[in-house]
């Protein structure tokens, strides 16, 4: 648990969050129909990121907590008992001290919190954030080797998803984890069972989701003018996925195809 004050990291917090797009009633992001806050701005590349134009730190435009509330507000009906706002993104942690008034205010309206991270930051504002105001994390694996995970993100140090893994366990609180699967790149039978061997003690984690790897966003990438650097790749086979599957479930109590 943070060792401060939780007045003064309230204090502390931002009114304005960057956000790069809204979907109001999403059903691939988290449990039920929910509002998905899709913010801007991310320290990763991966090769095969949907929403390039979410990386860039200063792109997108400023929204007003108090707003946002509202228009959430406005689709709470839809929520049903599952549902709620998941902020996604883009990396959402980046903006920690922003969702922590934005989601106090969600929890204050009894709506069910959850964040979609790569899970690189754990500073006093995240684990707050994350101990006291958010239900559920979904947190990406991107590859269970250090030389994968570099290839895959541009970035070094895969420990660090794993440290907010642990964090999560400790505080006892649910979790996903979603994977992306590339033949030949991440559905390679010994990384899954690297990962099954891995987290198969968590207590936390409710559910494994596999997204199955598609070029739907390369045309993102041409229109910003950067080569696509998996246009070679190819869809997994439903023999892939169903095999991909069957390992998984050796280790998880749930896992599903998203
Ligand atoms: S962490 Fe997510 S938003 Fe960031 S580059 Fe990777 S896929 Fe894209």
């Amino acid at each position: 648990m943070s060792s401060y004050p939780k007045t003064t990291i309230i204090e502390a917090t931002n009114t304005i969050l960057r956000v790069h797009s809204i979907e109001s009633l999403g059903t691939h992001d988290g449990p039920g129909i929910r509002t998905v806050v899709f913010l801007q701005g991310c320290k990763l590349k991966c090769v095969y990121c949907h929403n390039p134009d979410t990386i860039a730190m200063d792109g997108g435009e400023e929204y007003e907590i108090d707003a946002l509330v509202d228009r959430v507000l406005k689709m709470k009906p839809y929520f049903g008992k599952r549902g709620g706002v998941t902020v996604s993104g883009g990396e959402p942690l980046l903006q920690s001290k922003s969702i922590l008034p934005f989601f106090k205010r969600l929890k204050q309206e009894g709506i069910h919190t959850s964040i979609d991270t790569n899970g690189r930051i754990l500073n006093h504002f995240t684990k707050e954030l994350l101990d006291d105001y958010t239900d559920l994390v979904m947190l990406d694996i991107k590859h269970m080797t250090e030389e994968g995970y570099q290839a895959l993100t541009g970035m070094r140090n895969k420990e660090t998803t794993f440290n907010l893994a642990k964090y999560r366990e400790a505080s006892g609180k649910k979790m996903w984890l979603r994977y992306v699967l590339i033949p030949g790149l991440t559905n390679v039978p010994e990384l899954l069972h690297a990962m099954g061997t891995y987290f198969k003690d968590y207590k936390t984690i409710e559910r494994m989701e596999i997204l199955p790897y598609h070029q739907l966003g390369a045309h993102k990438w041409e229109a910003l003018g950067w080569e696509y650097p998996l246009k070679d790749a190819r869809e997994n086979t439903q023999e892939e996925l169903q095999a991909a599957v069957a390992i998984l479930k050796n280790y998880f109590k749930e896992v599903t195809l998203n």
